[in-house]
């Protein structure tokens, strides 16, 4: 790809109510754009790693046996007047009204899974049930002050799974909590796994799964012996005066529900089991925020010149400087062997050309230059090192780190 092509270039100028250095960053380097405080576009760098992150998670999903569909974002408020949280969820949901009948737009889908079950599902036979779809949330969050991490319309995977026993529900559950790590660690996130309380909805504990930040706006405590890091909710004051818990800023990334009865129960979800008796499905619930990730990669991998994106989801996995010369047919050549190649084709100063790659965070940079003498110089983002070598070898080292990465 030409940089002279692409929509939406680097920029000096962020909005003045941007403080976080996931907004800055992405905001600069044309990854994003703000149309209000929570509410982002994702331009089209900013979208090919989205998607990167996306296609990860989607193969783990997969991966369990969930299958992948697309629910409707706009609910009429009868389906949220049967669990009542029309009513309990009514600070978070956006609720309107039209033609004299009262929508919400989507915040979760439990209700919505719940009806399509009950319309699909009879018997044990049909289950379990393992359905997720990635799509936009919307919420009104009051904190919208995080960049990208706390949009008030966002990208979400939610995953929901329907079973005929508590036993089955906690054995898939697991296995979801296996494929988020799993996941996290391809995206490039290590991730620690902290035991939440279940609020009003389940009295199990929910696990989150938290990235240590410093920018995190949660706190989740950890000490020798536990299996579990715990949220600060969950901590009773035995916990807490242990002189051996230590405490660290995190951003929840992903978090798990093991829902149970309650919601099968409200709205009479039921099926006949094999000694012929109705009973409720038991619903887990299960998410994950695409863009909240994006933002959460920029936090934990910078530096002071801009972004270090992991090869697993980098838009593009190097980015070529020519200096004073025409790199076209070394950005053709990667290009035709499946390499993600970006190509800085402007005609501007060799210094914004290499802060530009600085920002815009690709693993592998190279210089093109007559200095070089037929060479390419060769520097990772991440280190300092320089490397002078022929094309043979970077061609074959950046198809090798292609394989590193999605395909898209
Ligand atoms: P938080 O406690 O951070 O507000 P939550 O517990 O309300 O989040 P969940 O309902 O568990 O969020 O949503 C599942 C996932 O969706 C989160 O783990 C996170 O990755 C993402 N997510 C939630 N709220 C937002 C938001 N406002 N902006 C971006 N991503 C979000
Ligand atoms: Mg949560």
């Amino acid at each position: 790809m030409k940089y002279s092509a692409i929509f939406a270039k680097t920029t000096k100028q962020t909005p003045k109510d941007e403080v976080s250095v996931n907004a800055k960053f992405l905001l600069q380097g044309g990854y994003i754009d703000k149309l209000m405080a929570g509410s982002y576009t994702l331009l089209p760098l900013g979208r090919r790693v989205e998607r990167k992150i996306e296609q990860i998670i989607r193969t783990e999903m997969d991966k369990t046996g969930a299958q992948e569909v697309l629910m409707p974002l706009l609910h009429p408020k009868e389906i949220w007047n049967e669990t009542g949280r029309w009513e309990t969820a009514r600070e978070v949901m956006y609720q309107f009204e039209k033609n004299d009948k009262s929508y919400a737009l989507s915040f979760t889908h439990e209700e919505i899974v719940m009806d399509l079950i009950r319309k699909h599902v009879s018997s044990y036979k049909d289950l379990p049930v393992k359905l997720y779809h990635f799509s936009t949330k919307f919420r009104n969050e009051l904190r919208a002050k995080s960049g990208i991490l706390r949009g008030r319309e966002f990208l979400m995977k939610d995953l929901y799974s329907a079973h005929a026993s508590k036993e089955d529900m906690t054995h898939y559950y697991w296995q979801v909590a296996d494929a988020y790590t799993r996941a996290f660690e391809k995206i490039g996130l290590k991730t620690i796994i902290a035991e939440a309380a279940g609020g009003v909805f389940t009295s199990e504990h929910t696990h989150e799964f938290q990235v240590e930040a410093e920018s995190g706006e949660d706190t989740i405590y950890l000490a020798p012996g536990w299996k579990y890091a715990k949220n600060k909710e969950i901590m009773t004051d035995e916990d807490m005066a242990r002189s051996d818990v230590k405490a660290i800023t995190s951003i929840e990334v992903g978090n798990i529900f093991p829902l149970g009865l309650m919601y099968s129960e409200k709205m009479e979800v039921m099926f006949t089991d094999k000694d012929g008796r109705r009973k409720p499905i038991w619903l887990a619930s299960y998410g994950i925020g695409p863009t909240r990730v994006l933002g959460t990669i920029v936090e934990v991998s910078h530096d002071g010149r801009g972004i270090i994106w992991p090869v697993s989801v980098a838009p593009y996995v190097v980015h070529i400087v020519s200096i004073n010369q025409d790199a076209g047919a070394l950005h053709d050549k990667l290009s035709s062997k499946g390499v993600d190649v970006l190509y800085d084709d402007r005609d501007a100063g060799a210094g914004e050309k290499l802060s530009d790659a600085d920002l815009l965070g690709m693993p592998v940079r190279l210089v093109v230059s007559a200095k070089n003498a037929g060479k390419i110089e060769w520097k990772e983002r991440q280190t300092a090192d320089t490397e002078l070598l022929t094309e043979d070898e970077v061609v074959k080292r950046l198809q090798e780190l292609q394989r590193s990465t999605v395909t898209l």
